[in-house]
């Protein structure tokens, strides 16, 4: 039987199967018992297992970190690498974030699109391969990780137990084929403050790698009446409160992926340079017109000494995520996706050039290497093939500033499930998998791993 065929056969149950993960909420908690990242997170394992034993797949729950299902024969192995665990849903959502209704041909619910959607995509794939009775002399194994939204504890779990595959694709980015993924860096920026300032507090942004929507400051001796008239000026939403004689200010902005600070609008940046405006030659001010001056509402890192960019991945991306300025220390959390030609050493290389002048310190949080395969390597080149064929999208790999699993492993790339133009739902509300998507990406999947059987 033909793959397609087999594929649209299986269409109720792959809505099915979609809606029923959907409804287990696996948002990571604490360790519990035998389960290290609780109960939601351990019960979506479970059934991604299950169902794969329905189909006769080999399965292994390698200690409730990760586990696997199995078809084929042979030494060689291919790879998916999906994973179970969603960010927390947050608010104001149309339908219930865990309730996977159908409305307009859309699956709703967290993680529908990142990454339980394609999960069961990619099991319904490997099935149809199965059922289809194509040879399968090398063996195709869908690895399941269970906390690769913070930590990757899982992954890592699994990569250091259990075998590690020849190739692998991660269905949890963007279509066509991606052949590089930049450089991730988070770092804070930290200044000391010894003496009282005219601003007593400032805060904004949960993350460092969203755009904060958010951020406030608290200000002695100021007219709320020039924050209204700079709001409406400007077009910025903006309010204010009294409290005694001190004035808190709020700015408001648009949240987004931290790789795409383009698609949001930094309250934090937009609170840094109104309160610049206020000309405070105190400490905090002093930092404030650093802030103003090296980063202001800039993305690529030009102004503070990290604006790289090369032809393979295009610019570095520079975000603040959080500022926290209370008692003695003010201090700013930043996320950099850099691009795949350049070193580490060289990032903070530049950005230290501009901060030491300003007596602004550089601390080290965390770091991930960038990915990078040529155009022409002979995974890339054979997904590439199915995607075409099958889109009748010609346009080449492209590179991104997100990081998957891809990392995580060598010979890994990350493919799909978002087509060049879809919205971008992943960790926002009313986060949904068109039914056609979904179908499309199963069957692509489907001809993918053929494709890499060969
Ligand atoms: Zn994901």
């Amino acid at each position: 039987m033909r793959l397609d065929e087999r594929i649209t056969d299986l269409k109720e149950d792959i809505i099915k199967s979609t809606q029923e993960i959907i409804r287990i909420k696996s948002v990571k908690e604490d360790f519990e018992g035998h389960m290290p990242f609780g109960k939601g997170v351990n019960d979506c394992l479970n059934y991604a297992l299950n169902l794969c034993d329905g189909f006769g797949f080999k399965t292994k729950n390698v200690d409730n970190y990760a586990g696997y299902g199995e078809i084929g024969e042979g030494s060689e192995m291919i790879g998916i690498l999906v994973h179970l665990d969603v960010v927390p849903e947050g608010d104001n959502w149309t339908y219930g974030p865990y309730e996977g209704e159908i409305h307009d041909e859309k699956i709703y619910g967290r993680g529908t699109i990142d990454d339980k959607g394609p999960a069961i995509s990619a099991i319904y794939a490997m099935k149809a391969i199965k059922d289809s009775g194509i040879l399968l002399n090398k063996r195709i194994r869908i690895i399941f990780g269970t906390d690769e939204e913070s930590g990757w504890e899982g992954i890592n779990y699994y990569l250091e137990r259990e075998e590690v595959p020849t190739m692998a694709f991660t269905p949890d980015a963007d279509f066509p084929a991606i052949h590089g993924e930049k450089g991730i860096l988070m770092f804070d920026l930290v200044k000391k403050i010894n003496k009282e300032s005219r601003v007593i507090k400032i805060k904004g942004g949960n993350r460092p790698n969203m755009v904060s929507d958010y951020a406030q400051a608290h200000i002695k001796d100021f007219d709320l009446s020039l924050l209204y008239e700079y709001g409406k000026n400007n077009s910025i939403k903006v309010d204010g409160e009294k409290e005694g004689d001190t004035t808190i200010i709020k700015f408001y902005g648009v949240s987004a992926h931290g790789s795409l600070p383009e698609s949001g609008d930094n309250a934090i940046s937009k609170l840094m340079v109104f309160l610049d405006t206020l000309n405070m030659d105190d400490e905090v001010g002093k930092f404030i017109r650093f802030y103003k001056e090296k980063i202001g509402m800039e993305y690529y890192g030009q102004s503070i000494g990290c604006g790289f960019e090369d032809k393979e991945s295009g610019k570095l991306i520079f975000n603040v995520g959080v500022i926290d300025f209370s008692g003695d220390e003010i201090k700013v959390a930043v996320n950099v996706r850099y691009p795949v030609t350049y070193e580490k050493d060289a990032i903070y290389d530049g950005i230290k050039s501009v901060t030491d002048s300003d007596g602004v310190k550089v601390v080290e949080t965390d770091y991930m290497g960038p990915i990078y395969m040529p155009k022409d390597h002979p995974l890339i080149e054979r997904l590439m093939k199915v995607y075409r064929e099958e889109t009748g999208d010609n346009r080449e790999p492209i590179t991104i500033g997100g990081g998957t699993y891809a990392r995580s492993m060598e010979n890994a790339v990350a493919f799909g499930p978002l087509f060049p133009g879809q919205e971008e739902l992943a960790h926002q509300k009313d986060e949904y998998i068109g039914i056609d998507h979904l179908m499309k990406m199963t069957i692509i999947y489907a001809k993918a791993l053929r494709e890499l059987l060969k």
